[in-house]
């Protein structure tokens, strides 16, 4: 193992979504600082980020029922969509900037419009949506969500679902038109392309296999090449944890969950 401690500004684990973004903010804010990367894999984006992966959706409380829960007294809970959908405008924010300055180019290769629905079967789900749709239409952020429970309104909407459906099946949608269908694994790689026109240093096949603080309150990295096993120290102001699934092995770290001096675990 090389003792040499490679010291830079910040260190971002892991070549996804995440990584891509903040180091490209960063690269924004404060174009001085120096960044490395640390991917495990060959290339950027081919864990959950890649777009086999995930199903692509711009999340932003159109259509997730989730983010609207039910309280005890029957009303629905809205705040959690609000915070979502406002999170989604930042990044469609952002994402424009980066287009605006040619940070990076066609953004119809990562991004495009795609109506977002959400339908219900059964009584109570029906009257679940009824009461979502009436609760978020009243939002600026929600506007245009349309509803129905009309056979042949959902019949136009989605032909496929409701052909030989029995005429007697409680069902409902709702359907709003600026939803987003992101291509999570070309905006990685897009990203990375430009962060490399930015001098971060981005090290493929390295894994990250511990994370602990030194004693000025810097973090100390323990980088495994996966090819040669050969091990490197990497010393940094700030870290990020953009590892996916894969971060939950390095938080479990006590070292690192304590922000303290603790002996080598390695
Ligand atoms: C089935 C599914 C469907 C989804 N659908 C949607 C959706 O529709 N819309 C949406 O917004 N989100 C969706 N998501 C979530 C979204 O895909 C993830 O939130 C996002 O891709 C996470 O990005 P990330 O950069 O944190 O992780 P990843 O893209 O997983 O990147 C983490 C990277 O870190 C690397 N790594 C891990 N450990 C180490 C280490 N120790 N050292 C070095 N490298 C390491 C990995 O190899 C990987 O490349 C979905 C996820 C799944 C699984």
């Amino acid at each position: 193992m090389s003792n040499i401690q490679k010291q830079t500004d910040v260190i971002l684990i892991g070549g996804g979504v995440m990584s891509a973004t903040l180091g490209s903010l960063l690269k924004e804010l404060a174009p001085e600082w120096e960044i490395k990367v640390f991917e495990k894999l060959a290339n950027a984006g081919e864990e959950s980020s890649n777009e086999w992966n995930n199903a692509g959706t711009g999340h932003s409380a159109l259509c997730e029922l989730n983010y609207t829960s039910e309280k005890a007294d029957g009303s629905i809970d809205i705040s959690k969509a609000i915070k979502i959908n406002e999170q989604f405008q930042v990044s469609l924010q952002f994402w424009s900037y980066l287009v605006n300055c040619k940070l990076i180019d066609n953004p119809q290769d990562f991004i495009m419009p795609l109506p977002h629905m959400s339908m219900v079967q059964g009584d109570k789900n029906v009257a679940f949506l009824k009461k979502r749709f009436e609760a978020l239409s009243k939002n600026p952020l929600f506007q245009g969500m349309e509803y129905s429970d009309d056979p042949a309104k959902l019949m136009e909407w989605i032909p496929l679902i409701m052909q030989d459906r029995p005429s007697n099946d409680s069902i409902a949608a709702t359907k709003i038109d600026y939803g987003t269908d992101v291509n999570f694994g070309a905006l990685t790689r897009m990203l990375f392309d430009h962060l490399k026109t930015q001098n971060v240093d981005i090290k493929y096949k390295h894994s990250v296999d511990n994370v602990k603080r030194a004693s000025d309150g810097s973090w100390e990295l323990k980088v495994r090449n996966v090819d040669t096993g050969s091990v490197e120290r990497h010393n940094a102001k700030f870290v990020f944890i953009g590892g996916g699934g894969g971060s939950l092995h390095l938080l479990q770290n006590p070292a690192f969950l304590k922000g303290s001096i603790s002996e080598d675990s390695r």
